[in-house]
């Protein structure tokens, strides 16, 4: 083959985000072998800057994939692609008004294929996978990550293994055998799947997807950084309202401006970062108002937004840090707040947002009132994903 079907990919290689031992990036990894801890991908940012202009922008695809040269895919026959990225930043005026934060953007992330923003990960842990020669996939899911990684698969003709917790809504389970995922229902929450898919993995050499337990997931949602750094042209709001459960998300960002930075993108200016997530599954809320460097297991986690319920996150130290560094904030948010600002939000953008994106609101609401957001800063909320696979929740 020749040349022209490489990337820009400026990879170098893989470092554990505890110890910092380097791994090589051209083979199918999960996690640091000593540690146990997630492996981020690192570029030749020096490289990446001669062709990762702004000016380089205008000619650039409409998707993630326009920050080819800090992502990780190496030849372009295994970039697979279904729509995602490059999402709509909404200045949602009337909305801003009503709640008397006049600069108040919404990330609307219900347009990526699947209707939420795991495409975003699941584009590039599959397409990775692929190049890297994995056969089948598993993934364990209490939501959108099932259907995302399913889609994926089955674009990249690999068979996927996906384990749901046996109460998890109906629509997310159908999605994901009428992608053709093999789908096991388990008894227990997202940490028991994750055992579960773990007996595969072991028996049969699938190979793990699982938020922060591959490197590439990291990288597909670190894109909102730049999406959101692009799309301010260049600069960054005062403030970022992220729900979350695995938090890859806030690390992909916290990342992402690093990297921009490094770049000459941006400037040491940095939003401050809010975690927001439910009261029925708090466990970084818990641990940063307790001061923790790690978070422990949430017991008996119960929410209707399937995203947030995730009572152990492997990557916990790295939202933490990313809070503390940002001189952001976190707090729990009721499953009833969610539902009344989902119609909030609805009736005054036209976005029916997930109960995850409703909860964004529902947090700015009270750090407005408590003085930690002022009426003149820019804060951004993210609507994770669509309303329409939470109808369950609505009826
Ligand atoms: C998965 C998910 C989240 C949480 O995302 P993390 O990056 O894992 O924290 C939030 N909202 C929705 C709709 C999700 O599907």
């Amino acid at each position: 083959m020749t040349t022209d079907c490489s990337t820009t990919s400026t990879l170098l290689h893989l470092e554990c985000g505890i110890c910092s031992k380097k791994y090589d990036s051209e083979q199918l990894i999960n996690m640091c072998s000593d540690c146990s801890r997630p492996l981020l991908a690192r570029y030749d940012l020096k490289k990446a800057a001669e062709t990762l202009t702004a000016e380089s922008f205008s000619s650039r695809p409409p998707s993630l994939w326009r920050y080819e040269e800090v992502l990780p895919v190496r030849r372009k026959e295994n970039v697979i692609s279904l729509g995602e990225g490059w999402t709509k930043l909404h200045l949602a005026k009337r909305l801003g008004k009503e709640i008397g934060c006049e600069n108040t953007y919404i990330k609307d992330e219900s347009t990526n294929a699947t209707g939420s923003f795991k495409a975003r990960g699941l584009t590039m842990a599959v397409s990775r996978a692929l190049e890297l020669g994995a056969k089948e996939l598993s993934i364990p899911s209490a939501g959108n990550a099932g259907g995302a990684m399913s889609a994926y698969a089955a674009a990249a003709g690999l068979k996927s293994h996906v384990f749901m917790p046996k109460d998890v809504p109906m629509l997310f389970q159908v999605e994901c055998k009428e992608l053709g995922a093999d789908v096991t229902l388990v008894d227990g929450l997202i940490n028991d799947c994750g055992a579960k898919a773990k007996e595969g993995v072991k028996e049969f050499g699938w190979f793990d997807v699982s938020t922060l337990k591959e490197p590439y997931r990291l990288e597909g949602k670190k894109t909102m950084g730049y999406e959101i750094a692009e799309q301010m042209s260049w600069t960054l709001p005062d403030v970022i309202i992220y729900p979350t459960g695995g938090g890859t998300g806030l690390v992909g960002m916290w990342k992402a401006f690093s990297e921009l930075e490094e770049m000459g993108l941006i400037t040491s200016k940095r939003p401050r970062m809010v975690c927001v997530q439910s009261t029925g599954c708090a466990p970084i809320v818990r641990a940063f108002q307790e001061g923790a460097k790690h978070a422990t297991l949430w017991e008996g986690a119960a929410t209707l937004a399937d995203g947030l319920r995730v009572p152990v996150a492997v990557g916990d130290f790295l939202i933490l840090q990313a809070l503390r560094d940002s001189g952001g904030t976190a707090l729990a948010v009721t499953d009833q707040e969610m539902i009344d600002f989902t119609r909030v939000m609805g009736r005054n953008t036209g976005i029916f947002p997930a109960p995850e994106g409703a909860a964004c609101l529902a947090a700015q609401v009270r750090l407005l009132k408590d003085g930690w957001i002022k009426p003149h800063e820019s804060v951004v909320l993210f609507n994770t994903g669509s309303g329409l696979k939470y109808a369950h929740v609505y009826v």
